[in-house]
């Protein structure tokens, strides 16, 4: 072996080299104060963590690109981005960090909240989430939008009609404020159960975002690597490495990904 691939080995270790597509999540990036729910990452440290990735010759990416790419055999040098919710601070913290690196990204939109806040977040603080206006210009800078439901509401509890109307409606008027097509959804609160994968199926998605490993882990439940504002360079390496260990050592592969490694 090389020591210019033992090199290039080290620089991948855990997130790009692996069977299971590295996906990363957030949610807004901005300056705070209070985060109770751990959604918010600085500017700062969202600038540092990205060029962290291209340090270590990543690339962000949307999970459409990730796994169009890892379908052909290729990406290995790529990361999924995604941003939950749709805050509005996408706009202006993290489009121009993404441009600066040539990053794209994936922000879950809610379609029944556009140019609303948070609300589901009983205890706050309010943030603001994109207007239409917002949403077309993230599409339009080659941002995927995908489906993030309706109203941000647990799905699995959710009754037949109104479990339809968040899957499907919602990538109705997605499609239609995005002008592109919408090909993935994110479970709210990373809760998923058969009946809402298959809903996610059935809808026509290509692919659905999860939080954490589960039975239903695989292209319609992808799990996903949280970051946040304490995540420091070593902090993502660590995770990186995590991410590895646990999806190359499995007995059992997901069927999925078998064989994109
Ligand atoms: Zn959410």
């Amino acid at each position: 072996m090389t020591g210019q691939l033992t090199h290039s080995r080290a620089r991948y270790a855990g997130w790009a080299a692996g069977s299971m597509p590295a996906v990363l999540m957030y949610h807004s990036v901005t300056e705070y104060d209070s985060d109770p729910y751990l959604v918010t990452v600085s500017p700062g440290r969202f600038g540092q963590q990205m060029r962290w990735l291209r340090r270590r010759g990543l690339r962000g990416v949307s999970v459409a690109e990730l796994l169009s790419a890892r379908s052909r055999g290729a990406g290995r040098d790529l990361v999924g981005l995604t941003f939950d919710d749709g805050y509005a601070d996408f706009t202006d913290q993290v489009l121009p960090v993404l441009k600066r690196y040539g990053f794209t990204a994936t922000v879950f939109v809610i379609a029944g909240r556009l140019g609303g806040e948070n609300g589901w977040d009983e205890q706050g603080p309010r943030k603001q989430l994109m207007t239409a206006r917002q949403v077309r210009q993230a599409a339009d800078a080659g941002i995927e939008i995908g489906s993030h439901g309706l109203r941000h509401v647990s799905l699995p509890g959710a009754a037949g009609p109104a479990l339809t109307a968040e899957i499907e409606n919602s990538r109705v008027v997605l499609q239609g404020v995005s002008g592109q097509p919408v090909t993935g959804f994110c479970y709210p609160y990373g809760h998923v159960d058969e009946r809402v994968v298959e809903g996610v199926r059935e809808a026509g998605y290509e692919y659905g975002c999860a939080i954490w490993a589960s039975a239903h882990t695989g292209r319609l439940a992808l799990p996903r690597t949280y970051v946040g504002d304490a995540d420091s360079p070593w902090r993502l390496w660590a995770k990186a490495l995590r991410h590895r260990v646990t999806w190359d050592y499995r007995s059992q592969p997901v069927p999925d990904f078998a064989h994109s490694a």
